[in-house]
């Protein structure tokens, strides 16, 4: 058996050891269920052991798993492209990168946008921009374009200088404003930031649609992204939508940015292509990005061995299948109604949930500020007792940041787009006896207002 202490990132922390798990339930070593209410990490969108993705698996497992990509293309990652295409393109016609992680997504779109300006002689656009409270990949480069102050702050050294902006943060709005009237003054100050910079330092401006790891769902409102959009035009930077987390229906829209009237110029995906079955993810290059690296240099510098692997390709194509077969994003929309009803209905019963939001199987809970002299010095640390204590109900919740990306108790609620109706009173019940218990074991004094302050 493998010593577990070589494949645990935490630690000082207990893993139960997985067994095997099976539509929306997990279940441990020790005959433990748990709900899975956020799908890994907003990630097996079809839940656990779906036959047509393991019979799909087999099949080109006996075919080839794997070809040399500077020699071969495969049959599997050809058609991959292609559907994704259909699926997502429109009038677009995007080239796609396949990749192994969603950090990769993001660093080969940094990489191509940097590229795209090169190419077209304009070398000195090669900073990206972002927002805080986001969170674009692990990888130094993904790093440097994330806003994620907790996960950053070790490596700020080797990190690029990228800078950030504000996000669309109406629960606590750094200008003490409200939607509509604000204007999307968020949204402003990335013009604002490009002018102070100069849009000849500036190649992309990459967000999350809606902000998952740093920020729990965090929505912007309508008109936010078209701004955006405008914003990019007008200073010719491109617009990257790293659609990780939000793509291939989890937010009951095929993509995250479709809730909205805007392109990106290039996508990230990752996640949920592969839906926790294999490594897969993609970036997806508009034609009119391609083009000028096309008539130039000719080369992307994209991709690892395992990238485009056949395996993979193949498992993703099952799922982009399985999605539209299970009309998977309708479902997602309407099952995450119901879903956002149940958890408002919550906040009428937990003076210290301050906030939910988000939108189809992506939603997010952010808890007020509790009372520090208790024992919550540290506001994260509470995230990690609900993470925890609903853990231990058997309920699996995905910890966010929110707040200022560092301290800030939100949680994301994202189960699997499988999840049947008759499953949400049980996946809701498993929260409310585990905020029951928090109530019960540790006194909370928050009130559910919006303090306006910038945590
Ligand atoms: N972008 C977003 C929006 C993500 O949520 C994540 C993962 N949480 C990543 C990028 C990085 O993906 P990966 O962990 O697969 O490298």
């Amino acid at each position: 058996m493998v010593p577990t202490y070589l494949i645990k990132p935490h630690l000082q922390r207990h893993y139960p050891t997985v067994q095997y798990a099976k539509g929306i339930y997990v279940y441990d070593t020790n005959g433990k269920k748990y709900v899975d209410g956020c799908s890994g990490a907003v990630t097996a969108n079809l839940g656990h052991g779906v036959p047509e993705i393991i019979e799909a698996m087999k099949e080109q497992a006996n075919k080839v798993s794997f070809v040399y990509r500077s020699q071969f293309t495969s049959e599997a990652a050809e058609k991959l492209a292609e559907t994704l295409n259909e699926r997502i393109g429109g009038e677009t016609r995007y080239w796609t990168f396949l990749v192994n992680s969603g950090s990769e997504a993001t660093e080969t779109a940094m990489k191509i946008a940097i590229q795209y300006w090169q190419e077209k002689g304009k070398k000195g656009k090669n900073k990206i921009l972002s927002r805080w409270l986001s969170y674009h990949g692990i990888t130094l480069g993904a790093l440097s374009m994330s806003g994620h102050t907790a996960r950053r702050e070790r490596f700020v050294p080797l990190l690029e200088d990228f800078p950030n902006v504000p996000p669309p943060y109406c629960y606590r709005c750094p200008y003490q404003l409200t939607w509509p009237s604000c204007q999307w003054r968020c949204a402003d100050e990335l013009e604002e930031a490009i002018i102070r910079i100069g849009a000849e330092h500036i190649a992309a401006f990459i967000a999350e649609p809606i902000i998952g790891a740093a920020g729990a769902a965090l929505t912007p409102p309508e008109g936010y992204y078209e701004h955006i959009q405008a914003i990019c035009r007008r200073h010719e930077i491109l617009f990257i939508a790293d659609e990780v987390m939000t793509g291939l229906g989890r937010t009951g829209k095929m993509m995250g940015l479709d809730h909205w009237q805007a392109k990106a110029d290039i996508i990230a995906l990752g996640k949920g292509l592969g839906a926790g079955y294999t490594p897969i993810a993609a970036t997806l290059v508009s034609e009119h990005v391609i083009e000028p690296i096309r008539n130039g240099s000719g080369v992307v510098m994209s991709g690892h061995t395992l990238s485009a692997n056949p395996l993979s390709a193949a498992v993703a194509l099952a799922v982009l299948q399985y999605i539209d077969q299970h009309r998977l994003v309708q479902k997602a929309e309407e099952i995450g109604s119901d879903l956002f009803t149940k958890l408002c209905r919550l906040q009428q019963k937990f003076s210290w949930i301050g906030d939910i939001r988000g939108k189809g199987l992506m939603l997010g809970i952010e808890f007020t500020v509790p009372d520090t002299k208790t024992m919550m010095p540290n506001k994260w640390a509470f995230t990690d007792i609900v993470v925890t204590k609903a853990q231990e109900n058997g309920l699996l919740v995905y910890p966010s940041a929110a707040g200022n990306g560092k301290d800030g108790a939100a949680i994301i609620i994202a189960p699997p787009l499988t999840i049947e109706r008759a499953q949400l009173d049980e996946l809701v019940s498993l929260l409310e006896e585990a905020f029951h218990h928090i109530e019960k074991h540790f006194p909370m004094k928050g009130n559910g207002r919006n303090d306006g302050s910038r945590k």
